[in-house]
């Protein structure tokens, strides 16, 4: 230690030896002795000095740079926060936007199939309905059997099993509605991810669509039994021999259609499967009014016998000798022979028309009128048991069977008037057998 301080100060006093300066003025010689130290000193001084000049420079001459330099790097800076700000916004905007799109899809999804639900749900109760009143008049004409009076040993509608040897048409039905479902357009992107919200997505479409071809299912089972119910109940219209085409106008039928309303829906703005299931839901309704129309028709038809009660068909319709007098001459009726006092009954509901005695032979009479041009007359009885203006039902008692009038014996003479024109009773309770029989 005092080695090396010794050394330094050797170095120190070589480099700084004692000095004097000589400064003449005016003749006379001054000096100035200067010793180590204050060289040493001095030197400090001027060096202090020199390293403050040069740092002051260095910073006048780099300040302006450091400063840009500075306020690039800053830039730089917010311009990538800012840039990594945006990105994070957009997919943060991408994302929820996502979100809402499939919200969206979701609630149009739930919307559509509650919408079909309900519609399907409406045509079900109304077909259901009508179902029931063809029930109940079926369970009705069942009461008063064949024109012997023979009741059915099984009393099924026929309408039941209309065609049970055909292929189901519902089968075949059944994979065209499958086809068209397959070759429904997926999400190729969320099947070949397998994500977790693509698979939740996947699942959704696969259950609406299982969904939509069971509500097509449906539609078309309504349809398919609507349409065989309105044609057997037609057939059963025809067999009567009454024109059914002035019963059934078309008129009637669209204007059903426009009372009734149905769940009419304008498909020409849907696309895809809504369009084709409202399509389709359209003609499913019309074909249940056209069935609820044949119903209203066929409920006020007289396809019943005027007695329930064990009978025996005596006389038919048509040309005939007169019982009395022997001569040939028009029969407009039917007589039915039974125990007298025997019930007589409407065979089909409507409006007493005239009850009493009305001439012409026929005793006590009563004149049923079921509306469309239908009415019923029940002639020769012993005791009247309803007054005009009074409603009737199928089979409620209108008198008793009897012997008034131009009659060789106890029975009841049964007309069927259509627009005033007589047709044959006969056919029209053969028909009625057709609604309860199988
Ligand atoms: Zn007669």
């Amino acid at each position: 230690m005092s080695r090396r301080s010794g050394k330094l100060r050797r170095v120190l006093s070589r480099f700084f030896k004692e000095r004097q300066i000589y400064h003449r003025s005016d003749g006379v010689v001054h000096f100035i002795s200067m010793s180590s130290k204050t060289q040493i000193a001095l030197s400090i001084v001027i060096g202090a000095a020199l390293l403050w000049v040069a740092y002051s420079s260095v910073n006048v001459v780099f300040k302006e740079q450091i400063i840009v330099a500075k306020e690039r790097d800053s830039r730089i800076m917010e311009t990538t926060y800012s840039k990594r700000l945006h990105d994070a916004q957009r997919a943060y905007d991408d994302v929820s936007s996502l979100n809402q799109i499939i919200q969206q899809n979701f609630d149009e999804t739930m919307v559509d199939i509650s919408t079909r639900h309900q519609m399907l749900r409406n045509m079900v109760e109304r077909k259901s309905t009508i179902d029931q009143g063809l029930d109940a008049l079926a369970a009705g004409l069942a009461e008063a059997g064949d024109p012997n009076g023979q009741k059915p040993t099984n009393g099924n509608r026929v309408m039941v099993d209309i065609a049970p040897g055909e292929p189901t048409p519902r089968q075949s039905r059944l994979s065209v509605i499958r086809k068209a479902a397959e070759s429904m357009p997926q999400d190729p992107a969320g099947s070949e991810s397998g994500g977790t919200s693509g698979g939740a997505i996947d699942l959704m479409e696969k259950a609406e669509t299982d969904l939509f071809v069971e509500q097509m299912l449906l539609l078309a089972a309504v349809e398919e039994k609507a349409n065989a119910e309105r044609n057997h109940l037609k057939l059963v219209l025809t067999s009567t021999g009454a024109p059914v085409d002035a019963l059934l106008t078309p008129a009637k039928i669209s204007n059903l259609v426009l009372a009734q309303g149905g769940p009419f829906i304008d498909a020409a703005n849907m696309s895809g499967t809504s369009s084709e299931f409202f399509h389709h839901a359209n003609r499913t309704a019309a074909a249940v009014d056209e069935l609820e129309a044949m119903h209203a028709v066929i409920k006020y038809v007289p396809l019943s016998s005027p007695l329930t009660v064990s009978r025996r068909f005596t006389s038919g319709y048509g040309v005939r000798r007169d019982p009395i007098n022997g001569r040939h001459s028009s029969h407009h009726g039917i007589d039915f022979a039974a125990p007298w006092a025997s019930p007589v009954t409407a065979t089909a509901a409507g409006v007493v028309k005239l009850a009493g005695n009305r001439g012409g032979g026929f005793g006590r009479m009563v004149e049923i009128d079921h509306g469309n041009g239908f009415i019923t007359r029940y002639a020769h009885m012993s005791r009247i048991s309803v007054k005009a203006g009074q409603k009737v039902n199928l089979h409620d008692k209108v008198g008793e069977l009897g012997n008034s009038g131009r009659s060789t014996g106890p029975h009841v003479h049964y007309e069927i008037l259509f627009r005033g024109k007589p047709l044959n009773p006969r056919r029209f309770i053969e028909a009625g057998r057709y609604v309860f029989e199988s």
